[in-house]
């Protein structure tokens, strides 16, 4: 089966670790939420405190530790912490000086999530290679 095939949009992020944020909604298809990847250097972070008008956002820590600007409190973040704000927290991110940080960010419109996946999902009767017969 071709890649055209499948239901799949996939994106590799570069393993070179340059101050960046790359927005991935238009690369990968998405229709329901945005997706950004966040590379700060040590002692670099957001030049901004935002909020925002509709999206609450969930942060998924992949790398590295740093500090959190969250409605005028600084809190410590690092490796493994997912976290939510809701769209009119005032936020702001940067790497620790001593330390790379690197951060997915998934933007959705809060409340439109109806369902889940345990009323979402459902079995097929199709098998993967590792699966028992
Ligand atoms: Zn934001």
């Amino acid at each position: 089966m071709s890649a055209q095939n499948l239901n799949l949009a996939m994106w590799q992020a570069d393993p070179a670790t340059v101050e960046s944020k790359v927005f991935l909604r238009q690369t990968l298809g998405l229709t329901a939420a945005e997706v950004s990847r966040t590379v700060h250097l040590p002692g670099k972070g957001s030049g901004f405190v935002h909020a925002h008008r509709r999206n609450e956002e969930l942060y998924i820590v992949t790398h590295g530790h740093g500090w959190l600007y969250i409605d005028g409190a600084e809190i410590p973040v690092g490796e493994g912490n997912v976290f939510r704000i809701s769209a009119e927290g005032r936020r702001a991110i940067r790497a620790a000086d001593d330390s790379t940080l690197i951060y997915y960010c998934v933007q959705a419109d809060a409340g439109s999530l109806v369902q889940s996946t345990r009323d979402d999902g459902y079995k097929l009767a199709e098998k993967a290679s590792w699966m028992k017969e």
